[in-house]
C-alpha cells in the first residue's frame, strides 16, 4: 500500500484504499415538519471540514465519466482535487471557467442525472457528492473573494443586446462584457434573474444568491434595463436599427402555462404554477409583510410532477395550507422533478396522488373551486417521451374536496416577441430555430435557452449563452466561417 502523504496545504494526502472507506456526506438540512412553514433554506451546505472529507472521496480517475455527464463539461477532479487539498478559492477559479453561476447550479442542478450518475463510486457504493461540493465552494467564495470581477479585455466598440434575464441572458451578457463588448440586458419584469426570481422560492434558491450574481455580472460593465418587453416596449428591428445595436441575443425563456383544458378551470381558485409562483417569490407574497394578494388555500392540489409542481406545492404549504396534495398522472418513478425535490416534499409531509388525473374542476354557486373530478390512470407502452402512457381505469372516477388548484403541467413559448419580429423562424411548437451557431434565420440575430430548447434546465440555458457569446464575437469580428 502507498503511504499517506501530505499536500501542499497541509492536507493528509490519501491513498485509493482510504478513499474508498470514506462514506458519503450527509447534507445538513432544517427538520421537515419545521422548515414546511417558513421560506428559509432547506439545505444548510456542508462545512469546511465535511467538504474535505467528501472531496476525498474522489479517486480522481484518468477518464473521468463525472465530467461526460456535465453539460458543460466542468473540470471536476480539478476543482474537487483543490477542495481536498484545502484550497477552496482555487476550486472556486477552476469552477468559474466553465461556469458562471456555480451558486445557482450547486442547488439546482439535477445531478443525479447528469455527473453523479456517471461517478465511477455509483459502482460500489454512492457517487462523490459533486453538486453539495459545488455549493460549497460557490458560497466560500462570495464570503471569501477580495472583490468582484472586472474587465481586462481591450473595449471592442460593438455594443450587443440580450433580451431576458434568465440563466441564458445573464451568462452570454458576462461572457460578452468579458470580451470588451458594451452589453445591455432587456428584462420585462422589475428584477432581473428569470426563472431564478420568480419561479423558484425562496427556500430552495435565495434572491440574495441570484442578486449576487448580477452583481458580478454588473461589475462587468453590463448594463440591465427591466421593466422592458422587447416586442412590445421596443422592437428587435428598433434595436438593431435606431439603437444601434451590432447583434441581439434572444433568451426570453418558455413562460406562457398550459392548461389542462377540463371543464371548470376558469372557477376563482384555479391557478397556473407560473403566476402563483410569481406572486409568492417575485412579487414577494411569501412575506407576510407584502401586500401582493394571493389566495392561501386550506386544501390544495397541485396538478403535474415536475419542478414547478414541487416548488408549488412546497410554497402552498409554507403560505398555510391544512393540506397540499400532488395529483400526478403517472407513478413515483416517472416524475420528472429533481430526485431531492420530491424527498424533502415527502418529509414535510406533501400527499402524493400517482396515476391519477383531474377530469372536471368542481365549483361552488358562487363560482369558487370546491373540488377536483380525478380519474385514475394505469401505466401503458411507452409513449414518444420515453415514459410509460398513462391510461384512465374506466370506471374509477371519485372526487377529491380542494379549495385551491395550481396547474404546473407544463410550459410554452411566449408568442409576444417571436410573433412581432419578422422573419424569425420558428418550429411548430413556436420555439425558435438556430443553426449550430445559435443564430436565427435573422443575421445578427441568436437564441438560445429555454425559447429554442422548450423548457430545459438552468445549465443548459447558460451553456447556450456561453455558446451564443462566442458565436457573437466570431460573428462581430467578421468571421465568415461561424
Ligand atoms: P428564463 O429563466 O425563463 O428567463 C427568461 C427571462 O426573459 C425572464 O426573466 C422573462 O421575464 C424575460 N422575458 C420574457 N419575454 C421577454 C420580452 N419580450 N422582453 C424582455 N424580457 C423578456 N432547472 C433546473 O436546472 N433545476 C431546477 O431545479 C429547476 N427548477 C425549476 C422550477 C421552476 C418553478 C421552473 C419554472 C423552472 C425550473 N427549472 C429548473 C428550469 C430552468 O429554470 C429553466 O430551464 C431556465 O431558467 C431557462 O433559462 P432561460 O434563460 O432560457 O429563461
Ligand atoms: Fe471523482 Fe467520481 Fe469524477 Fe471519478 S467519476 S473523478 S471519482 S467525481
Amino acid at each position: 500500500m502507498t503511504e499517506s502523504k501530505k499536500t501542499p496545504q497541509g492536507q493528509k494526502k490519501l491513498t485509493a484504499k482510504e478513499r474508498m472507506g470514506i462514506e458519503r456526506v450527509e447534507m445538513p438540512q432544517r427538520d421537515g415538519k419545521k422548515r414546511s412553514r417558513d421560506f428559509k433554506e432547506v439545505n444548510l451546505g456542508l462545512g469546511e471540514l465535511a467538504a474535505v472529507r467528501e472531496a476525498q472521496r474522489c479517486l480522481q480517475c484518468k477518464t473521468a465519466r463525472c465530467v461526460e455527464g456535465c453539460p458543460v463539461g466542468i473540470d471536476i477532479p480539478g476543482f474537487i482535487r483543490r477542495i481536498a487539498e484545502g484550497d477552496f478559492l482555487g476550486a472556486a477559479a477552476i469552477l468559474r471557467k466553465d461556469n458562471n453561476l456555480p451558486a445557482v447550479t450547486g442547488r439546482v442542478c439535477p445531478q443525479e442525472t447528469q455527473c453523479e450518475v456517471k461517478c465511477v463510486r455509483c459502482k460500489t457504493d454512492a457517487p462523490v457528492a459533486i453538486g453539495w461540493l459545488e455549493r460549497f465552494v460557490a458560497d466560500y467564495e462570495v464570503e471569501h473573494r477580495s472583490g468582484r470581477p472586472k474587465v481586462s479585455a481591450e473595449r471592442k466598440g460593438k455594443k450587443v443586446a440580450c433580451i431576458g434575464s434568465g440563466p441564458a441572458g445573464i451568462t452570454c451578457a458576462g461572457q460578452l462584457a468579458k470580451a470588451g463588448y458594451d452589453v445591455t440586458v432587456f428584462e420585462a419584469f422589475h428584477k432581473p434573474g428569470g426563472v431564478l426570481v420568480y419561479g423558484i422560492p425562496e427556500f430552495r434558491m435565495p434572491n440574495r444568491v441570484v442578486a449576487d450574481e448580477i452583481e458580478n455580472v454588473k461589475s462587468l460593465g453590463v448594463k440591465i434595463e427591466t421593466n422592458v418587453i422587447v416586442g412590445r416596449t421596443v422592437t428587435i428591428e428598433q434595436l438593431m436599427g435606431e439603437e444601434g445595436f451590432d447583434a441581439v441575443f434572444i433568451a426570453v425563456g418558455a413562460g406562457l402555462p398550459s392548461f389542462m383544458n377540463v371543464p371548470g378551470e376558469n372557477f376563482k381558485g384555479v391557478y397556473s404554477a407560473n403566476e402563483y409562483l410569481t406572486r409568492s417569490n417575485l412579487m414577494e407574497a411569501y412575506d407576510a409583510r407584502s401586500d401582493t394578494p394571493i389566495i392561501r388555500g386550506r386544501q390544495v392540489c397541485v396538478i403535474g410532477g415536475g419542478n414547478t409542481a414541487m416548488d408549488a406545492v412546497r410554497t402552498s404549504k409554507r403560505l398555510g395550507a391544512e393540506q397540499s396534495i400532488i395529483v400526478y398522472r403517472r407513478a413515483r418513478e416517472q416524475m420528472p422533478a429533481r430526485a431531492e425535490e420530491v424527498h424533502h416534499a415527502e418529509e414535510e409531509d406533501i400527499r402524493f396522488e400517482f396515476l391519477t388525473t383531474p377530469v372536471e374542476v368542481l365549483g361552488s354557486d358562487k363560482g369558487w373551486v370546491r373540488g377536483l373530478r380525478c380519474i385514475r390512470m394505469r401505466l401503458g407502452e411507452p409513449d414518444e417521451s420515453g415514459r410509460r402512457r398513462p391510461i384512465p381505469v374506466e370506471g374509477s372516477e371519485f372526487e377529491m374536496e380542494c379549495d385551491l388548484v395550481i396547474v404546473a403541467i407544463g410550459t410554452k413559448a411566449n408568442p409576444l416577441l417571436t410573433k412581432s419580429t419578422d422573419g424569425l423562424g420558428l418550429n411548430k411548437w413556436g420555439y425558435i430555430e438556430v443553426d449550430d451557431n445559435m443564430m436565427t434565420s435573422i443575421p445578427g440575430v441568436f437564441a438560445g435557452g429555454d425559447i429554442v430548447r422548450g423548457s430545459a434546465t438552468v445549465i443548459l440555458a447558460m451553456g447556450d449563452g456561453k455558446q451564443a457569446a462566442a458565436s457573437i464575437d466570431r460573428y462581430l469580428a467578421g468571421k465568415r466561417d461561424l
